[in-house]
């Protein structure tokens, strides 16, 4: 799967989230070595970032003991930024990315395990939210229109099939970097797809990973962390409890409207922008 591909892929991912909780924001990290797509993660939410653990997250840019200031938050950011945006589903996001990169690089098998798992608990998660949204489509439906259709099914033996298959091309893919390995990947590209754009805490998150993944794992790599998001090019929105905090979602500027077109013929325009290193904004 190509970068345009594992995009409609994803955008279409988030939007069957979205129909399932009805509302929500959710992020998907496709990660892809030499332009071929070779994992990604479930969409997640900020409810799911609080599942896997906040404060123990690599990306949450504040200490694990006293939710003070770390040393790998760039100085523009302020500790209630961080705090505030600890829960979001693009921490929870990175931490997957990060953890499935460093399990590959260290372990094929680890590699395979990772893949295995994140398909599991996305059907798990599919199954749970699917069912009532799918109760209610046959209930109206059954009030509509005689004879009864079957009902829908949101995951069945295609869906598995599909997945494994994607398993597999995404190991094959992965093996292929393997052979060649001081030499390969060339190219790692990352991009974090949503349905908003980024927060200023995570448009910071997103120049740590950049730089964790350019310095420490592919030092031979170009590498190419990209945000990309449906939604407001740029919105300014409050958040926080008693103390409230001004934030931005996505890129005041640079960031480029694109068109994806799924074979089924939905389309989507959502805004892209290339991370660049901290301290540049
Ligand atoms: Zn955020």
């Amino acid at each position: 799967m190509n970068e345009y591909e594992a995009i409609v892929q994803s955008l279409s991912d988030i939007d069957q989230r979205i129909r399932q909780d009805n509302v929500g924001i959710f992020t998907e990290i496709l990660i892809l070595f030499d332009h071929v797509l070779v994992a990604r993660t479930q969409p997640y939410s900020g409810y799911d970032g609080y599942q896997v653990g906040g404060r123990e997250l690599r990306y949450a840019l504040v200490d694990p003991g006293s939710g003070a200031r770390n040393t790998r938050r760039p100085y523009y950011v302020g500790n209630q930024e961080a705090n505030v945006s600890l829960a979001d589903s693009e921490v929870v996001s990175l931490e997957q990315a990060w953890r499935w990169m460093t399990a590959w690089k260290a372990d094929h098998a680890a590699y395979r395990q990772h893949l295995v798992q994140q398909q599991r608990a996305w059907r798990e998660a599919m199954e749970a939210g699917a069912s009532d949204m799918r109760a209610r489509e046959y209930e109206r439906l059954r009030m509509e229109q005689e004879p009864l259709p079957p009902p829908p099914q949101i995951w069945g033996p295609a869906q598995e099939k599909a997945w494994q298959a994607e398993v597999d091309r995404g190991e094959a893919a992965a093996n292929e970097v393997l052979r060649d390995w001081d030499h390969r990947p060339r190219w790692v590209t990352v991009l974090l797809v949503g349905n908003v754009g980024p927060c200023d805490g995570c448009k910071a998150r997103l120049k740590v990973f950049l730089y964790d993944l350019s310095v420490e794992l592919f030092p031979k790599a170009l590498v190419v962390v990209k945000s990309v998001y449906t939604g407001q090019e740029h919105k300014r929105g409050v958040r926080g409890g008693a103390d409230r905090l001004e934030t931005g979602y996505g890129y005041p500027d640079r960031a480029q409207q694109m068109e994806y077109r799924s074979p089924t013929g939905t389309v989507w325009r959502p805004w892209v922008r290339i991370a660049t290193p901290w301290p540049v904004q």
